[in-house]
């Protein structure tokens, strides 16, 4: 990684992108660390990691790229899940800016996109007020590195002309969702955070118009080496979740391009 880094500091463009100039005030970098696949990180990405004085990661960060932060950087567990906080929400805010305020270069490392149900809108924010500095590098979010790592193509041109990204969890928990506007055909439906509440959900669209012989894949640990696809349809969805006992992180995709799958791939276990 080393190498890499060396070799993209001699070209100009990227100078500017991270630990090249040093920071003299704290400042904030909110990072996308993409779904799993470390080879999915961004340039940036890696050179923010590679420069941070502090890192405050969530459980999503696979071990690959958790092994690219420097020994020298302090590791704080912001341990992101819905039902254990280690840091609630207000917690990590106020950290990063305390942190920002020592004059540490603090990367907020999340799982896929930090714009992406990444809660990144809100720290952005919470840096803004307090007058901190920060940035946003982009990362592969789970809808997008799944899809490819189990050859479903979101779009297409005679099968889904629009991808929606839904959150199949709320604050309140069930997903507070007008499920008309979704039970519509011709478009793809990702649901994060969709696996707790996948009973409801398949009832709710099938409810709402969509046929329940529409194909459904789950994707486990999608990218990573013990990634876990199956594929079903929305009446099936809750059995194949449960006789699978499909474990988080998972993503659902709803929608007739699931029907494209890559049926090579031999990982892929079918179901009906
Ligand atoms: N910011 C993240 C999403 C955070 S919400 C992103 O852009 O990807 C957390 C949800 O994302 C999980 O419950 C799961 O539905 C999904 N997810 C994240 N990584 C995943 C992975 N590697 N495989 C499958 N689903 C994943």
């Amino acid at each position: 990684m080393q190498n890499i880094l060396s070799v993209l500091s001699q070209h100009e463009p990227l100078q500017h992108a991270a630990c090249t100039q040093p920071v003299t005030a704290g400042e904030v970098w909110l990072v996308g660390a993409g779904p799993g696949d470390v080879e999915l990180l961004t340039i940036k990405a890696l050179r923010a990691i590679s420069c941070a004085d502090v890192v405050v990661f969530d459980r999503l960060v696979s071990a690959p790229v958790m092994a690219l932060i420097p020994e020298t950087a302090l590791q704080i567990d912001a341990g992101k899940s819905t039902r254990h906080h280690t840091l609630d929400q207000g917690e990590i805010n106020q950290l990063l800016v305390d942190m920002a305020r020592l004059g540490h270069k603090v990367v907020r490392l999340k799982g896929g996109d930090p714009f992406i149900f990444g809660r990144g809108g809100e720290e952005m924010q919470h840096c803004q007020q307090a007058g901190i500095i920060c940035h946003v590098v982009p990362g592969i979010t789970a809808a997008v590195g799944c899809a490819a790592a189990s050859g479903i193509p979101l779009t297409h041109r005679d099968i889904a002309q629009s991808v929606r990204f839904v959150t199949g969890h709320t604050r309140q928990g069930e997903p507070d969702i007008y499920w008309q506007g979704l039970a519509e055909t011709k478009q793809t439906l990702v649901f994060y955070m969709g696996l707790t509440h996948n009973a409801t959900l398949s009832q709710k669209l099938i409810h709402h118009g969509l046929a329940a012989s529409t194909p459904v894949a789950i994707i486990e640990r999608g990218t990573q080496p013990t990634q876990r696809v199956l594929i079903g349809t929305l009446s099936t969805l809750a059995m194949l979740a449960e006789r699978h006992a499909v474990a988080s992180p998972a993503l659902l995709i709803i929608g007739h391009v699931v029907g494209l799958h890559s049926s090579m791939q031999n990982h892929i276990q079918q179901a009906g």
